[in-house]
């Protein structure tokens, strides 16, 4: 059924979006002559485009459509939302939805995190979580203690803060940022180590950077680390085994927050609502959430903050208004999305369902490890995937070198699979309701796709 009336012709879309449409990430030399798939319809896990092509949707979306396209009951949720009541202004009053996801929330995650505000999506959210460490010391009276210890290929966002504290790509970005709030930690991807270093002893070595950070700035100038669970767009990083737990105590030890940025881990991805404590033993300051909280069906971001923060903020006189909040926060329309998809998420068992398929999705990556020679690294945890190229391909005086993840792409993209570049890797995060045969889909594609890559590159 085409809702749209005079929906306008195929080419007209496709000169409009050349034309007017500045993407993100786009490469502003070239971006009127970018042509961008059109995604015209999609159900489950699959796509189609403008002329009727089907793909498997890798990166299910952009890491957050978990429970899959085409949901009648997301519509439903939505929709009578929308005709009871779509607005509300969140500094004067709340709605139905915002209250009982709030609720949802704080019951879900770890601790006692109970502290919600809602955000617009995950910038936002990173935004308001240093926002408030910000508030939190200039409250308690140590206007020095503000410095924010991120790391390299971390990705927080794109708003002025969450980029500034953005390691990946930070050099090649001609923006400014605010470098003097933020230290940057070494890379903490174990495929990086020196050769014959064992996992225990990068370990030790990661944890002692942060140690460094510290013995060199000053724990009373450090206000906050924030961290990624699982470096995601940095290339799905998991860090060594005992690293998420000894970071925290450490930053617990000097009275710094320990921010954990579940934007892409939460809602599902490794199997669990958040992967701070239930895959890391870690239970955050703060932890900060968006993409899966409605599926990709609506825009929505959450800060959520420990009961212990707040009854500590709270206790200094003076000025205490929290300045921070958005036209958007808790819209009620979202919130009604949020909390459909958390209904489906536990009707469907898709926690349960994620650990159940995530050893035959890594056995799958193994045998493309085993299988493939142009292959130099396969990671990942729960439904996160990443393929990198051997390292002689990396050479920058290699000529095919980093276009390993986008030509991958292209040929899996020619057999019906989109998997999501990044420049000698590929990574995928499929949407969670993934079914086995799915999964042996998506792998067989995938081993064709590097096959015709093997015999290129040999
Ligand atoms: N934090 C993490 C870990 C992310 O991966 C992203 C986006 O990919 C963000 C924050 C920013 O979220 P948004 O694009 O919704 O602002």
């Amino acid at each position: 059924m085409n809702l749209l009336a005079n929906t306008p012709a195929a080419d007209d879309l496709t000169r409009w979006d050349r034309e007017n449409h500045l993407h993100p990430w786009a490469e502003v030399k070239s971006w009127r002559k970018a042509d961008y798939m059109r995604v015209d319809t999609a159900e489950g896990i699959y796509l189609w485009d403008g002329a009727g092509r089907r793909f498997i949707d890798g990166p299910g979306g952009m890491w957050c459509v978990q429970i899959g396209y085409g949901r009648a009951e997301m519509a439903r949720a939505i929709a009578e939302q929308t005709m009871k009541m779509a607005y509300t202004s969140p500094w004067t009053a709340t709605s139905g939805p915002t209250a009982q996801l709030a609720h949802m929330i704080a019951a879900r995650t770890p601790g006692d995190l109970n502290t919600v505000h809602f955000t617009t999506g995950g910038s936002t959210a990173v935004d308001t979580a240093l926002r408030f460490m910000q508030f939190f010391n200039n409250r308690l009276g140590r206007p020095d203690k503000k410095v924010i210890l991120a790391r390299e290929k971390g990705y927080h966002g794109s708003t002025y803060l969450a980029s500034t504290v953005t390691g990946k790509e930070r050099f090649e970005a001609k923006f400014d940022k605010a470098s003097d709030l933020v230290h940057f930690l070494p890379d903490v991807n174990p495929y990086r180590r020196p050769p014959g270093m064992s996992m225990a002893a990068w370990c030790d070595a990661k944890v002692a950077d942060l140690q460094d950070a510290i013995a060199t700035l000053g724990a009373d100038r450090i206000g906050a680390f924030i961290a990624e669970p699982i470096l995601c767009s940095g290339g799905v990083i998991v860090p060594p085994e005992g690293y998420h737990r000894r970071t925290f105590e450490i930053c617990r030890a000097h009275d710094i927050l320990y921010i954990s940025d579940e934007v892409v881990t939460g809602f599902g991805r490794l199997g669990h609502w958040f992967a701070s404590d239930d895959a890391f033993g870690v239970t955050p300051d703060i932890i900060t959430m968006a993409k899966g909280m409605t599926s990709g069906y609506l825009p929505l971001g959450a800060c959520v903050i420990s009961d212990t923060l707040m009854a500590r903020v709270s206790a200094p006189d003076g000025q205490d208004v929290f300045y921070n909040g958005y036209t958007y926060s808790g819209h009620p329309v979202s919130c009604a999305a949020a909390i459909a998809n958390i209904e489906i998420m536990e009707r469907e068992d898709i926690l349960g369902h994620v650990r159940r398929v995530t050893p035959q999705f890594h056995s799958r990556m193994r045998r493309i490890a085993d299988r493939f020679d142009i292959v130099g690294d396969v990671r990942g945890m729960g439904l996160l995937g990443c393929i990198e190229c051997r390292p002689d391909l990396h050479d920058p005086t290699y000529a095919k070198d980093l276009q390993f993840g986008a030509r991958l792409d292209a040929a899996c993209e020619r057999r019906g699979l989109l998997l999501r570049p990044f420049g000698a890797m590929a990574v995928f995060s499929p949407p969670l309701i993934i079914s086995e045969a799915q999964i042996e889909e998506m792998f067989d594609i995938m081993e064709a796709g590097l096959e015709e890559l093997s015999a290129e590159y040999n």
